[in-house]
């Protein structure tokens, strides 16, 4: 069975902070929860500088661009840089543009936020926002007007996802040749008031079923994000921690790139998870981060 993860402390601080000289943040449920900051983020990542290492931002969150992203870390009072920020909405466009090498137009289901990003790329796309609607009797819904110049279906999070923006995304992945891209697939997102709330994986995975295909997911556990940091930044994973709330996500990208990881207890796994993780697998297992800590206040508290 493999070992239970180490709880950060006094007695392995130091060696845990001489080990790694760069830190990549996942933002919700690590640096804060919706609008609600964590106690001592903000000294947390500045006294992380002030030590010489280096802090990356990276978060599944495809509604925000990295400036939309740089204005939230302004109003919380944490110091960032804008290419620090690494969110699933500009990873989707550095795909779109370097990897897949796309031409002709995107069809998005997402915020203005992910179009921001495809157009600081020149990428040309459609489908933003609300969708008439055409009426509820089934009847009435016929065949769309599809774009033959749409050439991917990119998915994030819609909050006007509706009956007619599937039936065109599904129309569109009729054809093979159509790319079908999604940000992330977190199935949901925790509330600062005790709410759960549907996240893009609900969205994907509707559309992924009535398609009858799977999307190429850009965001973390796949390992794009930290593409996108090498390709501007050098950086040594086997130096470099990954902070996290999400086992599913955070903790398994972390360790599919070969960093350290670290687990926060102040978003979506617990330590019941951990304990689920650890018994249903006898050998290695990705989602087991190497350390845990309750919250990115405590880690404050013990490199203070
Ligand atoms: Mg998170």
């Amino acid at each position: 069975m493999t070992s239970f993860p180490v709880l950060l402390n006094k007695e392995n601080i130091g060696e845990f902070l001489a080990s790694n000289d760069t830190f990549m943040f996942d933002c919700d449920g690590v640096l804060w929860k919706q609008n609600n900051i964590v106690h001592y983020v903000p000294e947390l990542i500045k006294h992380l500088r002030q030590l010489g290492k280096r802090v990356f931002f990276i978060s599944n969150n495809n509604t925000k661009s990295r400036r939309q992203y740089l204005e939230k870390f302004s109003r919380l009072e944490i110091e960032a840089k804008e290419d620090e920020i690494y969110p699933s909405s500009y990873a989707a466009a550095y795909y779109i543009k370097y990897v897949a090498k796309l031409c002709g137009k995107v069809y998005v289901l997402g915020a203005p936020g992910l179009v921001e990003e495809l157009v600081n790329e020149n990428i040309k796309h459609i489908g933003s926002g609300p969708d008439e609607m055409k009426g509820y009797d089934i009847d009435l819904v016929g065949s769309y007007d599809l774009d033959p110049e749409v050439s991917c279906v990119l998915h994030g999070f819609d909050a006007y996802y509706s009956y007619n923006k599937l039936h065109k995304a599904i129309n569109y992945l009729l054809k093979d040749c159509v790319h079908f891209v999604a940000t992330n697939k977190d199935m949901i997102f925790p509330t600062d008031n005790g709410f759960v709330a549907p996240g893009t994986g609900c969205l994907v995975t509707a559309t992924e079923i009535s398609a009858k295909r799977k999307a190429t997911v850009v965001g973390k556990p796949e390992t794009l994000l930290m593409e996108c940091i090498k390709h501007k930044h050098d950086i040594d994973p086997e130096k470099t921690c990954m902070i996290g709330d999400n086992l599913d996500t955070d903790i398994l990208f972390g360790n599919r790139c070969n960093t350290t990881t670290l687990l926060v207890l102040t978003g979506v796994s617990t330590l019941d998870d951990v304990q689920r993780e650890q018994e249903n697998c006898q050998f290695k297992n990705m989602k087991l981060p190497h350390f845990y800590i309750k919250s990115a206040t405590h880690l404050y508290d013990l490199i203070k």
